[in-house]
């Protein structure tokens, strides 16, 4: 028998499988929505766009802000997802935070933990009633909403990627107690459960996830080593809360170089911070130098362009399109015979930084510009800096580069978690003064 419901499957922005169809990949958040529905005896379809309307209810899982961009170029030009549908649309995960360019296409956005919201939803849907809760949007109208905590972490173990790849997962934590400035992730979800980042990678086999200051606990010798230091200097680091100085960089590269073999690190930086210049970029390339380890490592810097995330304090921060970080793709800092130091080759473009913060920053005014975005066809081709120019001829894009002030009205005023927005914008303010150049004036240049 056919279910009444259904999770959609539609073609992600960036090609990280070859659908959202769960199948193959380890989409927790939908994997644990799927089985707390399984439990109550409610079996989970997987629709397409077209299919959503043999169904009663479509779940969509939003991973990211280019989740909207796709969810909108899927179903935005199709009859049957027009206001009035036929199925009710209720969306949520992690990129469920601002849901304005997709209001008219999703009628409950669930913000935040799902497993205990979305069972009496579901019922309420089936008895044809409203279903009111703190942590849900009831769309079209932009309402507050409150992000929804974990009471617990979730019970059981978790089958992830059905057919490929097979592997168990099992909740040991929730959020994170560093509460770097920039972190939608710790300011949003409080911290549950005693496990750490120093963890077996979920997806690769011989390979760890670890904080940068946990490298010394490091004992054997690893295949990969996933990492983050989140800015190019210490002063960035320190000013934003990751606390990593240039010492510890060094160390952390030497430790793993003693043991044997290669070891490769993948270290997430996050590039055109506030306030950045060519002077902190500079500060990385000098201080991997003088790291000399015994055995080689090879380090990858995978760095992504600021954005100021949402219901964090640097979501008033101003964003800096250029100098381009995709720029930097696979150039080689450092090469000697014990270590290679080198820029991922994949790293994000202005454009892509663009298009996301135009999603979390959108308001009912961005409707037209985001219309052009998804479909206009002079914006499919073209370089980079041809389709920003573009968009800038049409468009004010200041609402979504500048920095705002605190007695304005926030483009994703409606949010609120489990930490006071008066105390998000308090750590903004020290962040603020802790910083003695001024952030620069919205500028769209290209690098010389
Ligand atoms: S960026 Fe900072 S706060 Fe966020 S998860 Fe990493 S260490 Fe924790």
């Amino acid at each position: 028998m056919q279910s009444e419901v259904a999770f959609l499957a539609y073609y992600p922005e960036k090609k990280r499988s070859d659908n959202n169809s769960f199948e193959g990949n380890y989409n927790i958040g939908a994997n644990v929505i799927m089985d707390v529905l399984g439990r109550k005896g409610v079996k989970c379809d997987i629709c397409t766009p077209d299919t959503a309307q043999k169904y009663k209810v479509i779940l969509v899982s939003m991973t990211s802000e280019y989740d909207c961009l796709a969810l909108y170029r899927a179903v935005a030009l199709l009859p049957s997802w027009q206001p009035g549908r036929r199925f009710k649309v209720v969306a949520g995960g992690a990129g469920m935070q601002n849901p304005v360019t997709v209001r008219n296409y999703i009628d409950y956005a669930v913000f935040g933990r799902g497993e205990n919201i979305i069972c009496p939803l579901i019922d309420c849907i089936a008895d044809a009633k409203q279903f009111e809760h703190e942590s849900v949007m009831n769309l079209p109208e932009i309402s507050s909403v409150n992000f929804c905590q974990a009471s617990e972490l979730y019970l059981h173990d978790i089958d992830l990627g059905r057919g490929r790849g097979r592997r168990q997962w099992k909740e040991s934590f929730v959020g994170c107690p560093n509460r770097c400035l920039f972190c939608h992730y710790t300011w949003a979800r409080k911290k549950i459960g005693d496990g750490t980042y120093y963890q077996g990678d979920l997806t690769m086999n011989r390979s760890i996830e670890c904080l940068w200051k946990d490298i010394p606990k490091i004992e054997k010798k690893e295949g990969r080593i996933r990492t983050a230091i989140d800015g190019f200097s210490e002063r960035l680091r320190f000013a934003y809360g990751k606390k990593i100085s240039n010492q510890e960089i060094i160390d952390g590269i030497n430790h793993i170089g003693s043991f044997p073999g290669i070891t490769v690190v993948l270290a997430y930086n996050i590039s055109n911070m506030p306030s950045e210049t060519q002077t902190d970029r500079d500060e990385l390339y000098k201080t991997v130098k003088k790291a000399k380890p015994k055995n080689r490592v090879i380090v990858v810097f995978q760095s992504t362009p600021f954005r100021p995330s949402l219901l964090t304090p640097l979501q008033w921060a101003p964003v800096t399109l250029y100098p381009a970080t995709s720029d930097l793709s696979a150039r080689v800092i450092y090469d000697s015979d014990s270590l290679r130091v080198m820029h991922s080759f994949s790293n994000e473009s202005p454009w892509s930084q663009l298009e996301t913060v135009i999603v979390s920053r959108a308001t009912t005014e961005t409707d037209k510009l985001f219309h052009a975005l998804c479909f206009h066809p002079k914006l499919k081709k073209g370089t980079v800096w041809e389709k920003v120019k573009l968009l800038q001829c049409s468009f004010d894009l200041s609402p979504y580069l500048r920095e705002y002030e605190a007695d304005e009205k926030h483009p994703a005023w409606f949010l609120s978690s489990y930490t006071a927005n008066v105390k998000l914008r308090k750590a903004y303010d020290i962040s603020r003064q802790r910083m003695t150049d001024a952030f620069p004036t919205i500028k769209i240049e290209r690098a010389k």
